[in-house]
C-alpha cells in the first residue's frame, strides 16, 4: 500500500466518528499545492548527477505550512503528500499555529560526499526558494538530513530574500537555532512512553523496550528512557540488531555511534548481534518503539510482535491492516502525529525565539516542550476514552476539527 493510501485510510476513520461531508473531506484531504524539481550537481569526479526534488504543502488553514526535508533514495511524491498531510494532523494535535508541509530529495546521502551535500542543497533552495518562507513555509530537518543542512539551506535563502533565520527551523545552536531541538522528538518520545506506561499500570524498570532506528530520534528516546530506568533490551540500525536480555548498555552504545564515522552500531560487541529485522520480532519485549521508516509494521509481521505498547517515533510505521489487528489484540499504540511532536514543538519555539530575538534557556524549552506534549496527550486519551476510539483515531478526530473549525472560519466559498 502506498505511503498516502495509508494516511488517508486513518483521516477516514476519524472523518466517520467526526462526521463529515464527502465534499469536505476531499476539500481538508488534498494537497494546496505540490511542487517536483529538477536537482542537478556536479559530483566531486566532474560529472553532472540528476535528482528529483519535491515540497508538498499540504495545508495552511491554522498558519504557515511547517515539515521536515527527508534526503532518502526513497522520497518521492507520494511519500512527501503522505507525510505533509502527517503534520497538518501533527501541528493541530500539539495545538501549533502551523499547517502542514514536507519535502526532500530522492537521493541516498550516504553516498554523497560532504561538499556535494551542500551543493545539492544549495541547488534545491535555487529551484524552490520563492515558495517557502518564514510566513507561508518553514522546512526542518528529517530522515538524511540535520542542522549543517538547514545552516546550507538558511545561507542560500537569504542570498535571494536577505537575512530572516526564521525561514528554516533546526538549525546550528550558535546559528539562531534553539538549544533542546536537537533532542526534542526524542524527549517527547520518552515523556509521552514514560506516561503511558504508567497510565496502563506497568512499571518503567520492568518494560523492556526495543528501538527500530538509531538515529537522532531513536538514540535520543534511548537516552531518555534509559535514564527513566526502562530496560532497552535491544536497538537496530541498517547494520543489524544488538539484542541484551538484560539491557543493553546505553551510555557506551551512545558512545560507540559517537565515535563511529557514519553514526552506526556496526562493530559493538557488548550485545549480541542479530539480522535487522529480528528487532521487531523478539520474544519478550513490552514496548516497541519505531524510529527509523515508514510502513514497517505490515500484515506480514504483525503477528510476531510481542509488545504491549507501541509508539511510533517513526512517521507512518504501521501499514493499516496492521494497525487494525494490533488493536483488536488490545495493543496500545500511541500514533506518530502525537508521539513524534516533539520536534515540530521545539521548531515552533525556535521559530518564535527567531521573531523575537530572544533565546530561551534549555530549561525553558524542554519545560515548554514537556507542558505542550502532556496536555496534548490528555486531550487525545481523553477523546479516546470518549468515543471508544482507538489513540490513533482520537489523535486525528482532534487535528480534523481543529482544521476543519479554522478552514470553516476562513470561509469555503
Ligand atoms: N521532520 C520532523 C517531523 O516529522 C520535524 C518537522 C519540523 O520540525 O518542522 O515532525
Amino acid at each position: 500500500m502506498k505511503a498516502f493510501e495509508a494516511t488517508r485510510h486513518f483521516f477516514y476513520q476519524a472523518a466517520d466518528q467526526l462526521d463529515i461531508s464527502d465534499e469536505l473531506r476531499e476539500a481538508l484531504l488534498m494537497p494546496n499545492r505540490e511542487i517536483q524539481v529538477q536537482v542537478t550537481i556536479r559530483r566531486d569526479d566532474g560529472h553532472l548527477a540528476n535528482y528529483i526534488g519535491f515540497r508538498v504543502q499540504h495545508d495552511h488553514a491554522r498558519g504557515p505550512m511547517k515539515g521536515g526535508l527527508r534526503y532518502h533514495q526513497e522520497v518521492d511524491l507520494d511519500e512527501s503528500r503522505a507525510l505533509a498531510c502527517l503534520m497538518t494532523w501533527k501541528t493541530a494535535v500539539v495545538d501549533l499555529p502551523y499547517g502542514g508541509a514536507k519535502g526532500g530529495i530522492g537521493v541516498n546521502p550516504a553516498q554523497l560526499s560532504k561538499n556535494e551535500i551542500e551543493r545539492l542543497t544549495r541547488a534545491f533552495v535555487d529551484q524552490i526558494h520563492d515558495i517557502v518562507g518564514p510566513d507561508t513555509d518553514i522546512p526542518a530537518p528529517d530522515m538524511g538530513t540535520d542542522y549543517q543542512v538547514m545552516s546550507w539551506f538558511r545561507n542560500q535563502w537569504e542570498k535571494y530574500h536577505g537575512f530572516n533565520p526564521a525561514v528554516i527551523t533546526g538549525k546550528p545552536v550558535e546559528e539562531y537555532g534553539a538549544r533542546g531541538r536537537e533532542e526534542a522528538t526524542g524527549r517527547g518520545v520518552g515523556t509521552l512512553t514514560q506516561k503511558m506506561v504508567k497510565r496502563l499500570g506497568m512499571s518503567p524498570d520492568q518494560s523492556r523496550v526495543a528501538i527500530q532506528g538509531f538515529g537522532n530520534v531513536g538514540s535520543h528516546a534511548a537516552k531518555f528512557l534509559h535514564e527513566g530506568q526502562f530496560p532497552i533490551v535491544a536497538v537496530s540500525d541498517i547494520t543489524g540488531t544488538y539484542y541484551n536480555s538484560d539491557g543493553l548498555n546505553i551510555p557506551k552504545l551512545l558512545r560507540h555511534k559517537l565515535a563511529h564515522p557514519k553514526g552506526l552500531l556496526e562493530g559493538f560487541d557488548d550485545a549480541e548481534h542479530l539480522p535487522v529485522d529480528a528487532l521487531l520480532k523478539l520474544d519478550h519485549v513490552d514496548v516497541l518503539i519505531p524510529a527509523a521508516l515508514g510502513g514497517v509494521i505490515t500484515e506480514e509481521n504483525v503477528d510476531a510482535i510481542t509488545a504491549k505498547v507501541i509508539v511510533e517515533a517513526a512517521n507512518g510505521p504501521t501499514l493499516p491492516v496492521a494497525d487494525e489487528r494490533l488493536n483488536e489484540r488490545g495493543v496500545t499504540v500511541l500514533p506518530d502525529i502525537l508521539a513524534n511532536a516533539g520536534g515540530v514543538t521545539v521548531s515552533y519555539f525556535e521559530w518564535v525565539q527567531n521573531r523575537q530575538h530572544y533565546r530561551w534557556s534549555l530549561d525553558r524549552v524542554r519545560q515548554e516542550l514537556d507542558r505542550t506534549m502532556n496536555d496534548a496527550f490528555e486531550s487525545v486519551w481523553q477523546m479516546a476514552s470518549q468515543h471508544d476510539v482507538s489513540l490513533r483515531t482520537a489523535a486525528y478526530m482532534i487535528g480534523i476539527s481543529r482544521v476543519r473549525r479554522a478552514t470553516e472560519l476562513a470561509g469555503l466559498a
